[in-house]
């Protein structure tokens, strides 16, 4: 672990060194001492028993602003631990000293910000954080193509959790209750649901706002039944031009759901398989079977949906053919959007206490053959992000074809426009573009808690739109 004398840097400094393949052998003490504008940062590292020492200064223009400063002084000691853990334990990192989860966020900022050219992002990358040639080329391509998204204030997305599944999967760390233990809660949750988006929709009205996507995520929506499908969306008459439902779990598609989302104007559907290997769906526990998933899928495509599947790479028993043979059946299928996740080993999954069930020897492979062979049949990056304690430091990316974007995934993820969030654990984001400054309101995390306060959660809701 990282022992810092800087409070500020403690939690991206032992991030860097997590992501180092022997990090639990390595102790690193840092100090930073600073005289005017000189900062010298001191290194003690020790690894198997044997201590080195390391010292870097580096010097700043005194005119810079405090925020430059401060993100100049986080690069500066990340890159110095990153060099010398780099050498020492013999690795290079996919995304070099970067931490963060969303590298293009990082370049979109040194953009705005006049610190670099949009057509100098690969190169400032690579130079400047390690990156490596391959992924600092994925962000500039992403950037690339994500530039037909405009940025007003005026523009807003909404964003309505339901955060139930029908079963939990072994990898997954998000607050959703399974449907049977909330059963007899779940209409009581969708009237406070329904009162939040009433409440919600005064605010658009009084500031004028533009709704620009609807995004109904979880948890699994789909999971609700026709009739609560048909009343919650009742409720949700916004002339956006992208309609989100996740439908992720294809056990819970029918026919007649899917007729209910068309005629409430929903335009988009995520039907997300993981992978097309039934051994490994037991394995994680999804009930699905992949003629469900084929049948969901034809269903979506004869009433026109737009469509998403997600898939992970690193699932447990899994290696680079059954992954490979994944990805080919995805490209068979050719749904309009596919994204590709890296297994994360999240805290509070139960995946987390059966670590030994991973094996991270072909995750560099996988995750190139997607890129690779997506590309190769018309599909682009638009968006990604990156987790913590992701197989091999890897990212999580989205593909689109035919111009398919979705406008909300770029927006949640590139956080440059406002996000009304509803429903229990849902995150309200007021962006001001052009004093580049996010406010964030969040709502009760669990259903229980968000169905009895919900009036509270309202008034909070308006002032902080006011
Ligand atoms: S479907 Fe998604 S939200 Fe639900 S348990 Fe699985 S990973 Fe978690």
């Amino acid at each position: 672990m990282v022992k810092t004398n800087c409070s500020d840097l403690e939690i991206d400094l032992n991030d860097l060194l997590m992501l180092f393949n022997n990090a639990s052998d390595v102790n690193v003490e840092h100090i930073e001492r600073q005289e005017q504008n000189k900062i010298t940062n001191d290194f003690k590292v020790i690894y198997n028993g044997q201590e080195q020492s390391y010292s870097y200064f580096y010097t700043y223009e005194e005119h810079i602003s405090p925020l430059h400063k401060k993100s100049l002084r986080k690069r500066m000691v990340k890159n110095q631990l990153y060099s010398i853990l780099s050498k020492l334990l013999n690795q290079t990192l996919p995304w070099g000293s970067l931490t963060g989860i969303r590298p293009t966020k990082l370049a979109r900022d040194l953009i705005d910000y006049g610190e670099m050219k949009d057509y100098l992002v690969a190169e400032i990358l690579e130079r400047e954080y390690f990156v490596s040639s391959k992924k600092a080329e994925l962000v500039a391509s992403i950037m690339r193509n994500q530039k037909c998204i405009i940025r007003n204030d005026n523009l807003i997305d909404l964003y309505i959790n339901i955060p139930i599944c029908p079963t939990r999967c072994i990898y997954c760390s998000f607050i959703s209750s399974e449907i049977d233990r909330v059963k007899d809660k779940v209409e009581s949750y969708i009237d406070a649901v329904i009162k939040e988006i009433n409440a919600v929709k005064d605010i658009i009205n009084k500031k004028a706002y533009v709704v620009r996507s609807i995004y109904i995520g979880g948890g699994t929506p789909s999971v609700l039944s026709a009739s609560q499908l048909d009343r919650l969306l009742n409720e949700i008459n916004f002339l956006a031009s992208e309609f989100t439902v996740e439908c992720g779990r294809a056990d819970t598609i029918t026919d007649e759901k899917l007729d209910i989302l068309k005629n409430h104007g929903v335009t988009r559907i995520s039907i997300n398989p993981q992978t097309f290997c039934e051994a490994t769906l037991k394995r994680i526990g999804r009930k699905q079977k992949n003629k469900e998933i084929l049948s969901a899928y034809q269903k979506a495509l004869v009433r026109d949906f737009v469509v998403n599947m997600d898939f992970i790479a690193g699932l447990p028993g899994e290696k680079l053919g059954i992954f490979k043979r994944t990805i080919n059946t995805a490209i068979e299928l050719y749904p309009n959007n596919i994204t590709v996740h890296t297994l994360s080993l999240k805290k509070g999954s139960s995946l987390f206490e059966k670590k030994d069930l991973l094996d991270e020897r072909d995750i560099e492979k996988m995750i190139d053959y997607a890129q690779e062979t997506l590309s190769n049949n018309g599909y682009k990056p638009y968006y990604m992000y990156r987790q913590k304690r992701q197989l091999g430091g890897l990212e999580n990316v989205g593909y689109f074809r035919d111009g398919d974007v979705c406008i909300f995934n770029i927006d949640s993820m590139e956080e440059i426009n406002t996000i009304i969030g509803i429903g229990a654990n849902a995150i309200s984001k007021r962006v001001y573009n052009i004093e580049h400054h996010i406010d964030r309101l969040p709502n009760a995390k669990f259903i229980e808690d968000y169905i009895a306060r919900i009036d509270e959660i309202i008034e909070r809701k308006k002032e902080f739109f006011k």
